[in-house]
């Protein structure tokens, strides 16, 4: 099916930015669709200079990833759904010359879970941006989120935002659906997200695991594999959020099973 409409020149805005594979997800979608547009890579130090950016390069829309999600919510002239809560945005759709945000990291985090039956309790372990993502979806869709993090800091936004969140030093066991490592520990080193026996313990009593890091069979992976709990990486969380992306960025006109379906197929290439 063919669309008439504009040319869209997409971008993603992180830094580093080389590794993303969302140009190869989008530019497959875009020929697999018909669809008129290309979609690039910027590699941006400064988050301050997002908008500026945007406008020069004549920008229709963007993804932004780490560490300009925060910078990217201050960017926009309006924001929509939950975004305005996590207060962190990874899409961006201009529409008459305004910047419209969006974050489809949370929903998209949500329907990779749905496969996932009976939770009502989540213990998220690390408190960093996608944490708060995934801690407001979990709370809209009635599943009480816990949030653990090593160190305290992090942890003043979740208190004030109404969420159990605990240091390892304040934490005490109890008994989880779901476990989900947000940190970025087993990204590229060895690490677990928490002291192993107390990680072997909490696995022990829950359902399921799941890390958001993709592509891979992490510490945390490897250990709920061992104790035989069903599990999965974040693959199909960054497929989601791009599906969600690509909707808003072509309007709302392509369908979102053929969406998923091209980028499913790119994922493999
Ligand atoms: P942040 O930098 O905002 O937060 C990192 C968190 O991890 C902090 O809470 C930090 O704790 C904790 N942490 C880091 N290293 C360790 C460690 N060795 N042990 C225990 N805790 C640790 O990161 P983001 O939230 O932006 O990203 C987190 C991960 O999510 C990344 O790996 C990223 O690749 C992935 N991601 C995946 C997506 C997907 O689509 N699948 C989408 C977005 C992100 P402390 O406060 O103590 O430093």
């Amino acid at each position: 099916m063919t669309y008439k409409m504009k040319s869209k020149l997409l971008t993603i805005f992180g830094d580093p930015v080389s590794h993303s594979i969302s140009p190869i997800l989008h530019n497959f979608t875009i020929k697999e669709l018909s669809l008129n547009g290309c979609y690039t890579r910027y590699h941006l130090s400064d988050g301050d200079k997002l908008r500026e950016v945007f406008f020069s390069c004549g920008f229709d829309s963007a993804n932004i990833t780490v560490p300009h999600k925060e910078a990217a919510f201050k960017a926009c002239d309006e924001v929509v759904g939950i975004a305005k809560k996590i207060k962190a945005v990874n899409t961006i759709v201009k529409k008459d010359q305004k910047l419209i945000g969006y974050n489809t990291d949370a929903p998209g985090f949500f329907e990779s879970i749905k496969e996932f039956q009976g939770i009502k309790k989540a213990l998220l372990l690390g408190a960093g941006g996608t944490a708060k993502a995934i801690a407001h979806i979990l709370k809209e869709n009635s599943i009480k989120p816990t949030i653990l993090n090593r160190s305290k800091n992090r942890l003043t936004y979740f208190k004030d935002n109404g969420f159990l969140a605990y240091s390892w030093e304040e934490f005490r066991v109890d008994r989880y659906d779901i476990i989900i490592n947000t940190t970025s520990a087993g990204l590229s080193n060895d690490a677990l997200p928490l002291k192993r026996e107390l990680l072997r313990e909490l696995i022990s009593h829950s359902n399921y695991c799941i890390d958001v890091i993709y592509n891979k069979l992490t510490p945390f992976l490897k250990l709920s594999k061992e104790l035989n709990k069903p599990y999965k990486d974040g693959s199909d969380m960054l497929l989601y959020q791009a599906v969600l992306a690509f909707i808003e960025f072509f309007e709302h006109k392509a369908n979102k099973n053929s969406i998923k379906k091209a980028m499913q197929e790119a994922m493999f290439l």
